[in-house]
């Protein structure tokens, strides 16, 4: 993008909105912020951002509630959660309701960074959305990756533009398993020698079968292929 990356941070921690602001903007980004939950939640909602960092315990109202209202109004707006580092509950609540990936805190600055710039790039880039089509799972799953929705029978079902990315990219490697990594690496932009951590990719795959298969319990097209990673049959065997 030629304009500078517009970014949102919600964060009531003083010292650690004031440090990302200022490495923020060293890097080149146009920063705003909010240390409350309502008031964020208004920005939030605006739509002129490019990515939100999103803190999950607010004054007013907590990062689960803001997420979930920008996801009613906004499938495609990227949004990082910052987490508390021993809270798998954190982290699970966030990416249920659509995060595109969280950092744990105490984080590393440089890596919040690199995350930030990845999730833009592939937010922005070709690859989201730039083979949008609708397409055909098994035999009553229509899916319609332009407007990020499938249909099943009567149901509609709503897709974050994150995990479309992930049914494209397998449905594009369907002859073979794909690994977390080569996901990460992949949908989420994130270069291999990240440390990184692959609940992101198996919660995603847990969201989008609760989406796509009658039973998730016993995924049809969604499959573990043990220590290979994730397939996608587009038929039913
Ligand atoms: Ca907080």
């Amino acid at each position: 993008m030629s304009r500078k990356p517009r970014l949102l941070i919600i964060e009531d921690e003083i010292a650690i909105r004031t440090g990302l602001i200022d490495v923020f903007i060293y890097h080149g980004y146009d920063v705003d912020f909010s240390g409350h939950g309502t008031e964020g939640l208004q920005k939030a909602l605006s739509g002129k951002f490019d990515l939100i960092l999103l803190d999950v315990m607010l004054p007013g109202l907590n990062g689960y509630e803001i997420l979930k209202r920008i996801r009613e109004q906004d499938r495609e707006q990227a949004v990082i959660m910052l987490t508390a580092k021993s809270n798998d509950e954190d982290i699970i609540a966030g990416l249920t309701l659509g995060a595109d990936d969280y950092v744990a805190k105490p984080f590393s600055v440089a890596q919040l960074v690199l995350r930030v710039q990845a999730v833009l790039r592939r937010s922005s880039g070709p690859g989201s959305g730039a083979e949008q089509q609708t397409w055909l799972m098994g035999a009553d799953l229509q899916i319609d990756s332009q407007n990020l929705c499938a249909r099943r029978g009567e149901i509609d079902i709503a897709f974050t533009r994150r995990e479309m990315d992930i049914l494209h990219y397998l449905r594009r490697h369907a002859e073979r398993p794909v690994s977390r990594e080569e996901l990460l690496h992949k949908v989420w932009g994130y270069a291999h020698s990240e440390d990184l951590e692959t609940r992101t990719v198996d919660i995603h795959i847990a969201k989008l079968r609760r989406k796509i298969e009658t039973d998730p319990a016993e995924p049809k097209y969604l499959l573990t292929v043990r220590s290979a990673g994730y397939r996608l049959l587009t038929s039913s065997p």
